[in-house]
């Protein structure tokens, strides 16, 4: 059992970090539990920043991990808006804040999540030109929205992964006019693959999204400080009183690079190379969330997961790893997405190349249906759009790992728990 007079040091504030916090109580760690965070705001979850509560449906207090007071009731040391800028591994320490706080720590969890990549091309210091990934940005977003619809404004959306999709649908429900730029041929490809990639650039466009496809963005042109337009690699230029760059995220990893951690290669996602504890090279330091490279048995690769569900099932795992448990994280990878009227839970991994077949159940032209991504008979991945609660026998049949009839697989008849081994 771990002494009541250890310290545990967590670095970040985000739902990983939260959760982290959490579970420490939960399985009874008296010790003292430190939680540092460069933002200014309680630990919040991000999924409604381009949703809910960018469309203005969720209350700000509803994006919240814990009510504030939860921090003191369950004496968790909280210092927000402080940044660690050190970890010194021999002395067991970090620092943080402007004032340079040193503290020792038994355990040591890393949580510092991602952050939006940036456009470098001329023009993204414009005052139109926004990233979201924090609260702060959603507020601004929020307000950009609402005057671009109501003064028939344009938005130019550079990707079309999840979050440029999802700031798409609220964009055109606010009234915007929008085009996304994407380099691909089909929005979220790396994920989807082609078939069903289109589906949701069809969606889209019945919504009056113009898509620019296999396009950069080279030049974003102003005046006086305003957007004006964007310019493309084939020469286009679109007309924008607004862009948003939602070209990806980058694991925030330098810290424990400077701390001498080890790396997973940018080739498999980058992130701090844990084992299947979320322990990295030194024994008592963990990582958790975005940042995370952890081998997962199931997909027999090293994967880093940039999604909800990986933050707050990761956090707790890394939390009772540090509290010497063995069990190894092998949770299924899970998200969600809503888009207009369209919601849908994905599970699994399996980007294009790792499959042969897609076999869709149920109809997709009304766009109520599940999609697997199979290979030789095992289903690798699966998407359940707009209908609910099948994400546990899609797991299973995932985890089971055994060749299905596919026939089956695509008959609605069929019950999917029978299918799981
Ligand atoms: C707009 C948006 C919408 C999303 N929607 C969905 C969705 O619909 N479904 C889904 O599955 N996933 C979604 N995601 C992804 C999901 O939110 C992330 O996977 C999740 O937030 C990761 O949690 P985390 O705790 O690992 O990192 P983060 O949430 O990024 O938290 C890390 C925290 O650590 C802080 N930090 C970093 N470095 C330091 C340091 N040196 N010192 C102190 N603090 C530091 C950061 O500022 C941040 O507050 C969305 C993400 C965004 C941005």
């Amino acid at each position: 059992m771990v002494d009541a007079d250890q310290t545990f040091v967590i670095v970040g504030g985000g739902l990983a970090g939260a959760k982290a916090a959490e579970t420490l109580r939960t399985e009874g760690f008296t010790g003292r539990v430190i939680l540092i965070c460069d933002e200014r705001d309680h630990p919040y979850e991000r999924p409604p920043l381009s949703k809910g509560y960018l469309l203005g449906k969720a209350e700000r207090d509803s994006v919240f991990v814990h009510e504030p007071a939860w921090y003191a009731r369950h004496d968790i040391e909280l210092h927000l808006g402080q940044t660690v800028d050190a970890i010194d591994r021999t002395a067991k320490t970090v620092r943080f804040g402007e004032d340079g706080t040193v503290v020792r720590y038994d355990k040591l969890l890393i949580a510092t999540g991602a952050e939006p990549r940036r456009l470098d091309i001329p023009g993204t210091d414009l005052v139109g030109v926004h990233h979201l990934r924090r609260l702060a940005h959603a507020e601004r977003l929020k307000g950009v929205l609402t005057s671009l619809g109501r003064d028939n404004g344009h938005l130019v959306i550079a990707g079309a992964g999840w979050i440029g999709l999802e700031i798409a649908a609220a964009a055109r429900q606010y009234g915007a006019e929008v085009t996304v730029v994407h380099r691909g041929r089909t929005p979220l490809h790396s994920v989807l693959g082609p078939e069903l990639g289109q589906l949701f650039a069809e969606l889209h466009m019945e919504h009056g999204v113009r898509f620019h496809f296999g396009a950069t963005l080279t030049e974003i042109t102003g005046q006086d400080g305003m957007v004006l337009a964007a310019r493309t690699d084939d020469g286009e230029e679109h007309p924008a009183h607004a862009v948003l760059a939602a070209i990806g995220a980058a694991p925030r990893v330098a810290l424990a690079e400077a701390a001498g951690l080890e790396l997973a290669d940018r080739a498999d996602g980058g992130g701090v190379r844990v084992d299947e504890r979320l322990r990295t090279s030194d024994p008592d330091i963990y990582v958790a969330g975005d940042a995370a490279s952890f081998p997962h048995a199931l997909f027999d690769t090293r994967l880093r997961v940039e999604h909800w569900a990986n933050a707050l099932n990761g956090g707790p795992a890394a939390a009772r790893s540090m509290l010497g448990r063995e069990d190894a994280y092998d949770r299924v990878p899970y998200f969600f997405s809503d888009q207009y009227d369209l919601g849908m839970e994905y599970s699994g991994w399996a980007p294009p190349g790792s499959y042969d077949e897609v076999v869709i159940r149920g109809d997709a032209g009304k766009r109520e249906f599940i999609a697997f991504w199979v290979r030789e008979g095992r289903v690798l991945a699966g998407m359940n759009v707009n209908v609910w609660d099948v994400t546990d026998p899609i797991q299973g049949l995932i985890r089971s790992g055994v060749p299905v009839d596919t026939e089956a697989l695509a008959d609605p008849r069929v019950p999917l728990e029978s299918l799981v081994a």
